[in-house]
């Protein structure tokens, strides 16, 4: 093992450096894991791209790795352990923190994972994490999977925000890697699942995913189409993980009596829908979103990740070496790829 390691760092619009720092070894409740693979987001991708002007930023919080070393009160891992790291922490100390709902933490993420520079710094050879950031994977896990556990995690926290039961109507619009992860876990809860796309590769996606229902929404008026398949109903519930805000409003229209909308996307723009507020009213629908995850989001990830009752082979898109991170960044925001990861 050298004294240093590589960290890519984004310094500017379209620029990313590989800078090398310091190995330390671990301390208390710290572990130094030896990174092996880390997905790039989308927050990543408007950092590079600069819509968000950050710099420097070192990037990456969908991480996995093997554990190298461990401080001495560390008691859950130990070396040659195969984990997925929760870089987006929370600061356990204010109100929702202690409410267990991490995921709205006033503090969000203050990584500072790498000396000298913030962010939660994936794109590096290690990193060094506090223990209670770190779950161990199964030993039989491809790491490149284990990646991909935070963004599962958000996934199963909208899930959950659904309160799906059994056989119900779930649609879910836009077949991206979250939307596809909805198919899945959707489906696991038991629920008949209808997609909504308007790119026929991306249904064919939904299908493998195991959507029961494809629906090109180009070619016909979706909402249509699901009260059509729901005996005029609408849908139990709705999952909204496309950036549209013309599909959030298709959403509210497909959902029926009592049904749940998630608005599980981030929408930009931002432009406000019109909302039919006596239909909210007399159906009973309760419109929520579904933001980051909580830890036993996070946990139920790396479970279900272990447990090979989640496939996410399909989404991924390409594996990319540290050395052409540029380019993994410039097929990242192509928006025909699913998640692009960087191999240290
Ligand atoms: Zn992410
Ligand atoms: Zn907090």
């Amino acid at each position: 093992m050298s004294n240093t390691y590589r960290v890519a760092i984004i310094t500017d619009e379209k620029k990313i450096e590989i800078t090398e720092k310091e190995l330390k070894l671990p301390e208390g409740s710290q572990v130094l894991i030896k990174v092996d693979s880390c997905a790039i987001c989308t927050l990543e991708q408007r950092i590079f791209n600069g819509v968000m002007k950050r710099y420097p930023f070192a990037g990456g919080h969908e991480a996995s790795g093997t554990v190298v070393a461990v401080g001495s009160k560390v008691k859950s891992l130990k070396a040659g352990d195969k984990v997925a790291a929760r870089l987006l922490t929370s600061c356990g100390e204010c109100y929702y923190c202690r409410s267990g709902h991490e995921n709205q933490c006033v503090i969000s993420f203050i990584a500072n994972i790498h000396e000298g520079v913030g962010g939660p710094g994936g794109f590096s050879e290690y990193m060094m994490i506090d223990a209670k950031a770190l779950y161990k994977m199964a030993d039989d896990l491809d790491l490149t999977y284990a990646a991909l556990s935070e963004p599962l995690a958000c996934c199963v926290h909208s899930i959950n925000n659904a309160d799906i039961e059994l056989g119900d109507d779930v649609v879910v619009i836009g077949v991206g890697i979250m939307g596809a992860f909805h198919i899945q876990l959707a489906k696991l809860k038991g629920a008949r699942v209808i997609a909504c796309e308007v790119d026929e590769d991306r249904l064919e996606i939904a299908r493998k995913m195991g959507a029961d229902i494809l629906i090109n929404s180009k070619e016909v008026n979706a909402a249509d189409k699901v009260k059509e398949f729901t005996d005029g109903r609408g849908a139990d519930v709705v999952f909204c993980t496309a950036a549209i805000p013309q599909l959030a409003a298709d959403s509210i229209q497909m959902t029926g009596k009592t049904g749940r909308v998630i608005m599980y996307s981030s929408f930009h723009p931002n432009k406000p829908v019109e909302l039919n507020v006596n239909n909210v009213h007399s159906t009973e629908m309760n419109i929520t979103g579904a933001v980051n995850a909580n830890t036993r989001d996070f946990l139920a990830a790396t479970r279900l990740l272990s447990y090979k009752m989640i496939d996410p082979s399909l989404l991924v898109s390409d594996i990319v070496p540290l050395e052409n991170i540029e380019y993994a960044f410039e097929q990242a925001i192509d928006p025909k790829t699913y998640r692009i990861i960087v191999k240290m």
